[in-house]
């Protein structure tokens, strides 16, 4: 390790588990430890638990679920490994031990009073098996939160996590330093401390560092509260990194005008609508991975903008999303509504005609290959004919960083050297492991979060004090 850190000469309080961060990841570590009976302390920055999860739609992947079986939907952990390993290019050590206690983590959200509500296919996956929840991700933080305060956990909102405690003699980590209210606590953590804060895509100069100035410049963060700082901490004493920055990529454009953060065109895409760049002219299979294609195909356009496009049949068609936070822009014809967007009206007009004959002909877009839409219509794509005809204006965004802390796939920090770092745990968006180089399955993160959460909340609460 790296630096020797003085210890305090006195503790303001201790715990069993210091974990820091209350989101997806914490909250069900906190959880998981409570019921093995560990003493549980959460150490939140902000006054209510606010993460990712508090502005996400939340599709969320469960293979072979019971949800799934009832609709006739055959699939399986092994399934999911198959895909996730093609879709992430990650660790397979990692992604067995994932899919192996994913199941899990659906049983205890549910018995926390989460309802699936329909079950979607997404790009990249086989198999319908992205679950949509009543409420989404703002009720499933709710129910989490409400899981961890009524099994024990003790949460202390304001509390901003610091610096790591190292017992350099037996290389431990032992506690946290916290600010609140402008004073400093020191929290000793008799069995392990958790870092469950999330990614740095909110932090510009780790993403210019990490991953390229050009994405910190040009994508809007949608993440909460991801300053990368619980990164740095365990860098600071000597833990590695796993493809850190290299996995990250631009996610479905978003709407560029509310900036509203979970205003992103998944839904709008997978149900048919069309993405225009400012010249007017289609880029990509709308319905392909879109990490890394649609996002990276958006962020390689010339232009402030790019657009989606759809008619009112594909309205229609559009499901699950919240009108209210985007900015449509109307009109009764195609010109009309470039006029509005700025998009150079007649190589509109003609790209949309060229779709329309080609869809007419062939039954499908043979220029860029979608054949199927996904989400709830696996049907060909439709034309955009019937007016009025809507569009929305897009930039690119981060909704998650990839790459982070390296663990074992038990959870444990592990250093430079290869080895564990005893009394640290990672967990959630700033832990490494399933995704390598440019490449994500969409609907994994918060399963993800929550199921390694679940692994590191178990784990150290059977350390020995
Ligand atoms: C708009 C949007 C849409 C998304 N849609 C999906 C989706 O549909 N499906 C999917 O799988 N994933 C989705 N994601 C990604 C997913 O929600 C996140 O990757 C996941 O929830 C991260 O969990 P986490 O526990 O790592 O972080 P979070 O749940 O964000 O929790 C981290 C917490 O740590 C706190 N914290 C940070 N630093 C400190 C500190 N120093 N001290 C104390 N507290 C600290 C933060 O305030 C925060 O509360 C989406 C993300 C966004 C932003």
């Amino acid at each position: 390790m790296f630096n020797e850190i003085i210890l305090p000469k006195k503790w303001d309080a201790e715990s069993d588990l210091v974990i820091i961060g209350a989101g997806t990841a914490g909250l069900c570590a906190a959880i998981e430890a409570r019921k093995a009976g560990a003493k549980v302390m959460v150490l939140e920055q902000t006054p209510t638990p606010n993460g990712s999860l508090s502005v996400c739609a939340g599709n969320i992947n469960f293979a072979g679920s019971p949800f799934q079986k009832a609709q006739g939907i055959e699939d399986s952990p092994d399934n999911y490994y198959e895909d996730g390993l093609e879709g992430c290019k990650g660790d397979p050590v990692m992604w067995r031990k994932f899919v192996d206690n994913h199941l899990d983590t659906y049983e205890m959200i549910v018995g926390l009073g989460y309802e699936p509500l329909e079950v979607w296919i997404l790009p990249g996956h086989k198999i319908a098996r992205a679950h949509y929840f009543v409420g989404g991700g703002p009720q499933l933080l709710k129910l989490l939160e409400k899981g961890a305060t009524e099994n024990g956990a003790d949460i202390k909102f304001k509390h901003r996590a610091v610096h790591l405690y190292v017992d350099t003699p037996n290389k431990r980590v032992v506690g946290v330093k916290a600010e609140s209210g402008g004073k400093t606590f020191n929290f000793k953590a008799n069995k392990a401390v958790i870092i469950s804060s999330g990614g740095f895509g909110n932090n510009p100069k780790m993403v210019s560092e990490f991953r390229g100035e050009e994405y910190a410049r040009r994508c809007l963060p949608t993440m909460k509260g991801h300053t990368g700082e619980g990164i740095k901490m365990a860098m600071s004493i000597g833990v590695a990194t796993s493809h850190i920055g290299t996995a990250a990529m631009p996610s479905i454009p978003m709407d560029a005008v509310t900036k509203i953060p979970d205003a992103i065109t998944l839904h709008h895409t997978l149900c048919g609508s069309i993405f225009v760049n400012m010249q007017g002219k289609r880029y990509v299979n709308e319905c392909l991975q879109i990490f890394p294609y649609l996002g990276e195909a958006s962020f390689a356009q010339e232009g402030e903008f790019v657009f989606t496009i759809y008619d009112s049949v594909i309205r229609e068609m559009i499901h699950l999303i919240d009108w209210k936070i985007f900015k449509e822009y109307q009109d009764d014809t195609i010109e009309g509504l470039a006029m509005q967007l700025g998009i150079e009206p007649d190589n509109l007009v003609e790209g949309i005609k060229e779709y329309n004959d080609d869809i007419e002909k062939n039954g499908y877009d043979t220029k860029f290959g979608k054949k199927l839409l996904l989400g709830p219509h696996k049907v060909p794509p439709v034309k955009v004919e019937k007016p009025p005809f809507y569009g929305i204006k897009l930039m690119e965004c981060f909704t998650s960083y990839k790459g982070g802390l390296k663990t074992n796939p038990e959870s444990q920090a592990i250093d430079y050297n290869g080895n564990i770092v005893p009394g640290l745990y990672v967990a959630g968006e700033c832990q490494g492991g399933l995704f390598s180089e440019g490449s994500y399955l969409c609907g994994t993160m918060i399963c993800y979060s929550m199921t390694f959460g679940r692994i590191a909340g178990i784990n150290a609460a059977a350390e020995k004090p």
